[in-house]
């Protein structure tokens, strides 16, 4: 079974962004850049798929400036076998990136396609959803627990108040949420290897994709400062304020 992975490249989570002066958006100059969280646990589910011998091949796709080549690297030394970027500079919305990455689909002809559930740049929710419609495939989003059994996928899935199971009809679509396994780090040993292995570079035009934007960002703010916290002297106080102040009680 060949697995699809589609990785994002976004400010690591451990920086804290800034916004441009001019207010078009977040300030990426000199700033750390990772996978996104989600996209390091579908590479780790498909490279797991493998290592169990259900899937036999890997192949892993971002959709970004030719920088993103770190994080296909990053994905080969954890255990993708050949990396695919689609080469473009556009700041691309969802839609764009789900009918990249169908144009990609139709190439590949991968079984299991596997994103992450969320980017935490912009925090869209979508893109694995679009590519469902696009392709037809069955989807399981906000996977917490993956089984592939026979011509079947069985996808536990974290909704309010509980789990759900559905049995997916393969080729299809997972989605993953944070609790689906802990991503493992890339050995030395590995990182050099991974240097070694396949990356094929696309663009939009060679996928016979129009990647125009339909959504334009006006504004980007950061969020308003909060003001000092006080310390109380006692529980009078407290509830006191909570009444008065804030009004909450
Ligand atoms: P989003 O819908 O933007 O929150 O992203 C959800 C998931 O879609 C990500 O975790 C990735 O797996 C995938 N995705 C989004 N943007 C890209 C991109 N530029 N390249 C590859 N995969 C992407």
């Amino acid at each position: 079974m060949k697995i699809l992975v589609a990785v994002k490249r976004v400010v690591d989570y451990n920086v804290k962004v800034r916004v441009k002066a001019d207010n078009s958006g977040v300030d990426l100059a000199n700033v750390k850049m990772s996978m996104n969280p989600f996209c390091e646990i579908a590479v780790e589910e498909a490279v797991r798929l493998k290592e169990k011998g259900v899937a036999s091949e890997i192949v892993v796709v971002t959709i970004g400036p030719t920088a993103a080549q770190e994080q296909l690297r990053t994905a080969l030394a954890l255990g993708a076998d050949r990396a695919i970027l689609v080469e473009s500079t556009e700041e691309l919305n969802s839609l764009a990136v789900a009918k990249l990455l169908k144009a990609v689909v139709d190439k590949e002809q991968p079984q299991l396609v596997i994103l992450g559930k969320q980017a935490i740049d912009s925090d869209n929710n979508q893109t694995g959803q679009m590519l469902g419609a696009l392709t037809g495939f069955a989807q399981g989003t906000f996977a917490s627990q993956v089984e592939v059994a026979g011509d079947k996928v069985n996808v536990t899935r974290e909704i309010d108040g509980g789990l759900q199971t559905v049995a997916l009809n393969l080729p299809a679509i997972v989605t993953t949420d944070l609790r689906l396994n802990e991503p493992r780090y890339a050995s030395l040993p590995n990182i050099m290897k991974a240097k070694k292995k396949p990356l094929e570079t696309l663009t939009p035009d060679a996928l016979g994709v129009a990647t125009a934007s339909t959504v334009k960002t006006l504004k980007v703010e950061a969020p308003a400062a909060r003001g000092a916290g006080i310390k109380v002297k006692s529980v009078a106080e407290l509830v006191e304020k909570l009444k008065n102040e804030a009004k909450v009680i």
